[in-house]
């Protein structure tokens, strides 16, 4: 430890995240266990003692980025030998072998399921890393409260894991088995939350709606929630397509706080490659599935994640999910070019589609995906929505922002509203991605 630590000034740590909701709800996790051991937390890695990065592994990519902060880190490192650099998360519990080899200033790694001992690693860190990437089929850290941003909206994690095992992704091998949080657990930190000024809860999970606490599914859970004082919004991600039963759809249809807008992910529009995937469901039943969810939630907003280039994905398959999108019309679409991941069961399979075909199809899929946005946002001129506001917008003075209860970001005059207040406002313009609007 450095001097600060040891004319007894607390240490420091800086964490830096990486990849989706459930990393940032883990980042949180960390935060309350290392404050719980003593620790401050540094507003820049320059200040700190130990340096923390949160990974992930979904795609290479986002590999390369941590390891390109990585050679940042070591050279500060050079510079102040005693700080201590580690790496969390799921990239830490995929290429452990390969880190310490690449990656010899690493001082620890911890997997997904290894917060707790976070403090004892960073400890007896010192000449040979502190590895520890133990998967644990009952750890959901249930008793640690998060320690929450100050924003209206809180991401809670209520199931940890997948059991899912799509041929292409990472996430079961590096986040474990399913496991869900009790009720009581949720419930105590999310009424917590709401005395903290929360107004809006996000419920994660790899595969949020394949939760089960004994009795208890994933519908009988949003009911719950809805019951917490304070809490005006419940949102949820990912859900996967076929554990949406109608116990989840009859709850998104009658608590009021469960907000309109459901991310529900499809990756291709091909019935050949869904099955490549082992995603468990054919384009006619994910099509089912969005007609019964319209009828039972009119206002429904819908968004997805599509992957191009998958293995064997040939031209055909390709134009079946631009078909797909031209049928469900999303308000938005998550889309990626399909990177093979070692350890998945695509691996071996290899890549088919080229590195230019992909960028040309992923390109396509954008435009598409642009248009239809844009349309969608401009049918909405006109039309009043309730706007939960959570603070200034990043462009225009006096302008606030906020979500639409279909998660659309409205940027609209401050007149007076404060983060957490729920306002009426009406759509004067749109772009594909921002509504304009005025005050009602
Ligand atoms: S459902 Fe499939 S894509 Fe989603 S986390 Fe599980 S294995 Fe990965």
């Amino acid at each position: 430890m450095n001097e600060r630590a040891s004319v007894g000034c607390r240490p420091r740590v800086y964490l830096e995240t990486y990849g989706c909701q459930m990393n940032i709800a883990d980042s949180q996790t960390v935060t309350a266990v290392l404050r719980r051991a003593g620790y401050d937390l540094a507003e820049k890695a320059e200040d700190a003692d130990v340096i923390l990065l949160n990974t992930c592994a979904i795609r290479e990519h986002a590999g390369e980025r941590v390891l390109g902060r990585l050679s940042d880190l070591a050279r500060m490192k050079n510079r102040r030998p005693e700080i201590r650099l580690g790496l969390l998360g799921c990239m830490a519990q995929h290429n452990r072998a390969a880190l310490v080899e690449k990656a010899p200033h690493l001082d620890l790694i911890a997997g997904p399921d290894s917060y707790r001992r976070l403090p004892e690693m960073i400890g007896r860190a010192g000449f040979d890393p502190a590895v520890d990437v133990r998967l644990d089929r009952a750890e959901t850290y249930a008793d640690i409260t998060p320690e929450h941003d100050g924003s209206i909206r809180a991401y809670v994690t209520a199931m940890r894991g997948c059991d899912k095992f799509c041929a292409f992704c990472v996430v079961p091998y590096v986040r474990g088995r399913e496991r869900s949080i009790a009720p009581a657990d949720l419930l105590r930190e999310i009424a917590e939350l709401a005395e903290r000024g929360v107004r809006e809860v996000v419920l994660l999970g790899q595969t949020v709606n394949a939760y089960r606490f004994g009795e208890v599914d994933f519908g009988a859970l949003l009911r719950m929630v809805a019951r917490v004082a304070g809490i005006e919004r419940i949102r949820f991600t990912s859900p996967h397509p076929s554990d949406m039963t109608d116990s989840v759809i009859d709850a998104m249809a009658s608590e009021a706080k469960v907000q309109p807008y459901l991310h529900l992910p499809v990756q291709s529009g091909s019935n050949r490659i869904l099955a490549a995937m082992d995603r468990g469901y054919t384009v006619e039943e994910y099509l089912r599935l969005v007609e019964r969810l319209r009828a039972a939630i009119p206002s429904l907003a819908l968004s997805t994640d599509i992957i191009v280039g998958f293995h064997g994905e040939e031209r055909r398959d390709y134009e079946e999910t631009l078909a797909l999108m031209r049928t469900v019309r999303y308000d938005q679409a998550f889309t990626f070019k399909y990177s093979v991941r070692e350890n998945t069961r695509a691996y071996k399979l290899g890549d088919t589609v080229s590195e230019e075909e992909k960028s040309r199809r992923l390109a396509e899929v954008i435009a598409l995906q642009e248009a239809t946005s844009l349309e969608l946002n401009r049918a909405s001129i006109g039309s009043v929505f309730a706007v939960l506001v959570e603070g200034p917008a990043r462009r225009g003075e006096g302008m606030l922002s906020g979500k639409t209860p279909q998660f659309k970001t409205a940027i609209f005059p401050a007149l007076g509203a404060r983060p957490g207040d729920t306002i009426k406002v009406r759509v004067e313009s749109a772009t594909a991605h921002t509504l304009m609007c005025a005050a009602v």
